[in-house]
This record gives C-alpha cells, sequence and structure tokens, in this order.
C-alpha cells in the first residue's frame, strides 16, 4: 500500500542526510494520507533504510502495514497530525545549530530576510518534555506558529509542513537560518529586523517568490 508514498518518503529521510540534518538513526519524516500515516522505522540506519521498510499506522498508532517497530516518536507526530488540520508532513531532527538554540532554551529572532521569507517569525522553544509519549506534541501544540517550525527543550526540533516537500524545505531552512543566526548572535548584539518589514517580506515570498505554490 501506499508504494509511491513510501519512495517519496524515504527520498525526503536521504535529503535530511544529504543536507547534515541527521546522523545514524537519528531523525524522522512522517506523511499523512487521510487517516493513516506512513514513517520510518525505530532505530534503523539511513544506510540501510528502504522505501518497502516504512510503517504505515492509523492516527491512532494501530499498524497498518509493515514488519518494524514505528519510530519512537510516532506518538509525537500522531497527536500533531490529529491536531493540526493542514498537518500533511513531519519532519524531527536533531539538526545541529537549531538543536543549540534549543539546548539553550532560547527561540531564534527574525535576523535576515531568509527566516522572514520561509517563516515570517521567530522560531519558539518548548517546555521540556520526555520523549516516547504524547507531551512532545502537547508542548509544540502549545507553541507552534504559521511557520510550523518549532524547537523542542533540551532535544531538536519539529517542522510541521503542508505538504512533504514543504516539511523538508523548511527543515533544510531552519538549520541554515538557526546557522547564520548561532554566528550572528556570538559576541554580539544583533537587533531583529522590524515585524511590519517581517510582514511584508513573508508575504511576498508566498506570494511572488519562485514559479508557483511556494510553501
Ligand atoms: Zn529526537
Amino acid at each position: 500500500m501506499y508504494e509511491m508514498e513510501k519512495q517519496l518518503l524515504y527520498e525526503a529521510h536521504l535529503t535530511l542526510e544529504k543536507y547534515d540534518l541527521v546522523a545514524y538513526t537519528s531523525g524522522n519524516v512522517s506523511l499523512r494520507i487521510k487517516d493513516h500515516v506512513i514513517i520510518k522505522p525505530s532505530g534503523v540506519a539511513y544506510s540501510v533504510l528502504k522505501p518497502s521498510d516504512m510503517i504505515i499506522v492509523d492516527l491512532y498508532g494501530n499498524v497498518i502495514e509493515g514488519n518494524m517497530k514505528p519510530s519512537v516518536d510516532t506518538a509525537t507526530h500522531l497527536y500533531l497530525y490529529r491536531n493540526i488540520e493542514w498537518a500533511k508532513s513531519i519532519i524531527h531532527t536533531h539538526s545541529t545549530f537549531a538543536t543549540v538554540f534549543a539546548v539553550r532554551e532560547k527561540c531564534i529572532p527574525v535576523l535576515c530576510t531568509a527566516h522572514a521569507d520561509v517563516f515570517g517569525e521567530e522560531i519558539p522553544v518548548t517546555e521540556y518534555a520526555p520523549v516516547g509519549s504524547e507531551a512532545i506534541g502537547k508542548a509544540v501544540l502549545k507553541v507552534i506558529g504559521k511557520s510550523g517550525t518549532v524547537l523542542l527543550r533540551k532535544h531538536g526540533v519539529i517542522v510541521v509542513g503542508k505538504s512533504l516537500d514543504d516539511a523538508v524545505k523548511k527543515a533544510v531552512f531552519l538549520e541554515e537560518i538557526s546557522k547564520m543566526s548561532y554566528f550572528a548572535m556570538a559576541n554580539h548584539h544583533v537587533e531583529p529586523l522590524d515585524p511590519s518589514e517581517v510582514d511584508r517580506l513573508n508575504k511576498q515570498y508566498h506570494t511572488k517568490y519562485g514559479q508557483a505554490n511556494n510553501l
């Protein structure tokens, strides 16, 4: 079932690895198709992962298809799918520079135009929540904004996308703007962009940049 979607999900995992957002077995991507969610199996390294390894579960975690255990973060993904109507794909990583902000318990202010373009708001940080239950999903829901992008305190990041491509793109850009912000703020006080300019840039990016159907 969902062979084409499993292939796309597999390729999304490889994209995370290509951009150095994940290492060995960490991180995961899921894709929602109506009342089903396809997600990475738990603890399988990217080097041996195959499209046919992907697990299909329902929105309450019952396995519909697959021979392995789904990701340990499945409960987090499912909680968010059940509570965010527009969520079609979710990515979890420990990408380095974004996680530095999460570890420091600091949100990422909007310092540059690329951040304003893609996200349109500062990236918030959740309260601390343990892995493996709905607690992370609940913590994410408390702070998530229009960007669908959140830092998990002392842990990593969650990106909620309107599509698989949207989620992958935001996961990649998040690490880029995190890295830039980290260096910009090192030993310097940096003023954020004016909020009205952030709104203008974000609107412009989502309506005029690229070919069509940006984020
Ligand atoms: Zn994690």
